[in-house]
This record gives structure tokens, C-alpha cells and sequence, in this order.
């Protein structure tokens, strides 16, 4: 099975429209995962339907028991994130602030503070006319998007169906979510458009990807925006030999669908005439069938 994940350096670029019109568009078994776990959308343009949830711990918080606590102030005075606060003589954690370090567990004198499991998100599973989609929901304010990434691929594979492909939303950016997206892909496709912040994420995001060793391909989104920038990337992607593998127009039937929650490709438009031709790229490079 090819793992191909649809990353892009920046927000805003498109990926997710790119990646619905590529799971729309593939006709074989496939696997699909939206590892953009901050802002999981990729359901709304497939029309996902839910077939279970699960709760996602983490992380770990400090509790701290009541009946145990001797009031001394030690945990609350060492906390460097300003997590606990002494109330009526009775040491209070607030989770929100608790980054689960474990240094009050260790200096408490009364054996009162316990670490426990903390629910940080849900891990969906869904079926869509494109194949059964893993995604998830990180809550706000929680941390380890890098394990729910994996937690979210991990439940992709393990679907019973057989699939050629594992076709991945992955979040924008180049911080741990991304790392823990790329890792493990056979390719990836970075989605970038014609700006100067597009340019400069789009060398960022192909450096993080070289580490990990998956085959780079571009594609540039509403191109004809700013036709210099466009060819500025060109040069730049020849320069460091990764392929173009597909330049979108700007186009407002894209803007329709994603309005209207479906995929580009179920409309005849030249946007969805150029994710076609990207797709027929991807897949020759692939060895797709
Ligand atoms: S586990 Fe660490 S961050 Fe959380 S309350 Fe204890 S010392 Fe503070
Ligand atoms: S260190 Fe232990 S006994 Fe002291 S305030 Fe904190 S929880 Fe209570």
C-alpha cells in the first residue's frame, strides 16, 4: 500500500479541497486519514458518516486528593506552569495549566497527588462514498497532536479493507503534527500558491520532508493569481528537484463546492480539470493502477 500524504507549509493553501478531489477521484480501494487534528475538516467535503468515537488520553494531569493534602504549599510553590493554587488549605490543580511533568507527585510529603490519564480529543472513524476515513478532534488548549497523528493513522491501517492506497490529509505547517504525519509516507504533496509566504513555507516544509526521506511532488494552487511568484516557485522546485506535478487556476467553482461541502471533481470546471491531471500525474509516478 502507497502512503501518500497532502501537506502544505502554511494554511489556507487548499489541501484539504486537494485531498477530497484526489479521494473522489481515485477509482481503486483506498484508506483515508485527516491527520489536520487542530481543524479536522476533511469529513465535510466527503459527507463523512459516523461509525464510531473514541476518547483520546494523551496526556496526564495532576489530581490531587482532598483528604490527604496537608495544605504546605510545596507543589504550588515548585509548579512552574502556575498549575496549583492552595485553597482553604487544600491544594487545587487546574488541568487546563497542568502540563503532566509529575514534580508535584514527587515532592509531595502526604502521597496526595496522583498523575491520571487525561481525555485530550476523540478519534472518529467514518465511512465515506471514498473509502473509510479516520479523523480526529484535539480539544483546544491540549496538547500531543504528534501522538493523536499516529493514533489517527494507526486506526487508518488497521481497517479491514484491502486498499492500494493510504491517501492522508496532513496538517499545515512544519511542527510535530506534520513530523508525525510525514513519517513512515512513501510520498507526499505539498500544496503551496503564488505568495511570498507560499514560497518560503514551501522550502521549509521540503526541508522537514527530506529527513524523513518520502518522494517530494508540488502542486501550485490558483497559480494564475500571481503568475511571477508562480514561476519563482517553479524554479525554486526544479532547483531543489522536486517535481510539479499540478498547477490549479483560480477558479470559483473551487470555492462553490467547498461551500457546498463536495469534492471539485464532482463538478466539470477547469479547477477540477487540473486536479485531474494532477491525480493522472501522482498516480504514473505511483506505479497506481
Ligand atoms: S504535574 Fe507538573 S505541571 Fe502539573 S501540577 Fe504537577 S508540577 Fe504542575
Ligand atoms: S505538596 Fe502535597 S500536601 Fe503539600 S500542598 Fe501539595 S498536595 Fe498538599
Amino acid at each position: 500500500m502507497i502512503r501518500l500524504a497532502v501537506i502544505s507549509g502554511k494554511g489556507g493553501t487548499g489541501k484539504t479541497m486537494v485531498t477530497a478531489g484526489l479521494a473522489a477521484l481515485n477509482p481503486r480501494p483506498q484508506l483515508l486519514a485527516d491527520c489536520d487534528v487542530e481543524a479536522a475538516n476533511l469529513e465535510l467535503l466527503l459527507s463523512a458518516r459516523q461509525v464510531h468515537a473514541t476518547p483520546f488520553e494523551g496526556a496526564e494531569t495532576a489530581s490531587i486528593d482532598p483528604d490527604r493534602c496537608w495544605g504546605c504549599g510545596r507543589c504550588a510553590e515548585l509548579c512552574r506552569f502556575g498549575a496549583i493554587a492552595i485553597r482553604d488549605v487544600v491544594a487545587v490543580c487546574e488541568p487546563r495549566d497542568c502540563e503532566g511533568c509529575g514534580l508535584c507527585e514527587r515532592v509531595c510529603p502526604s502521597g496526595a497527588v496522583a498523575l491520571v490519564p487525561r481525555t485530550s480529543g476523540v478519534v472518529y472513524q467514518s465511512a465515506t462514498d471514498c473509502g473509510p476515513l479516520s479523523h480526529a478532534q484535539l480539544y483546544p488548549g491540549n496538547g500531543n497532536s504528534g501522538l493523536m497523528v499516529q493514533t489517527v493513522k494507526r486506526q487508518a491501517e488497521r481497517s479491514a479493507d484491502p486498499a492500494d492506497l493510504l491517501l492522508i490529509d496532513g496538517p499545515p505547517g512544519t511542527g510535530c503534527p506534520l513530523i508525525s504525519t510525514v513519517s513512515g509516507t512513501d510520498a507526499v504533496l505539498v500544496v503551496t500558491e503564488p505568495s511570498l509566504a507560499g514560497l518560503h513555507d514551501l522550502r521549509r516544509v521540503i526541508g522537514v520532508c527530506r529527513r524523513f526521506d518520502p518522494r517530494i511532488f508540488v502542486l501550485i494552487n490558483r497559480w494564475d493569481l500571481d503568475r511571477e511568484t508562480a514561476a519563482r516557485i517553479e524554479a525554486e522546485c526544479a532547483t531543489l528537484k522536486v517535481p510539479v506535478v499540478g498547477r490549479i487556476p483560480f477558479d470559483p467553482a473551487v470555492i462553490a463546492a467547498v461551500r457546498a461541502g463536495r469534492p471539485i471533481t464532482t463538478t466539470d470546471s477547469p479547477g477540477s480539470r487540473a486536479l485531474a491531471g494532477c491525480w493522472e500525474a501522482l498516480r504514473r509516478e505511483l506505479s497506481l493502477a
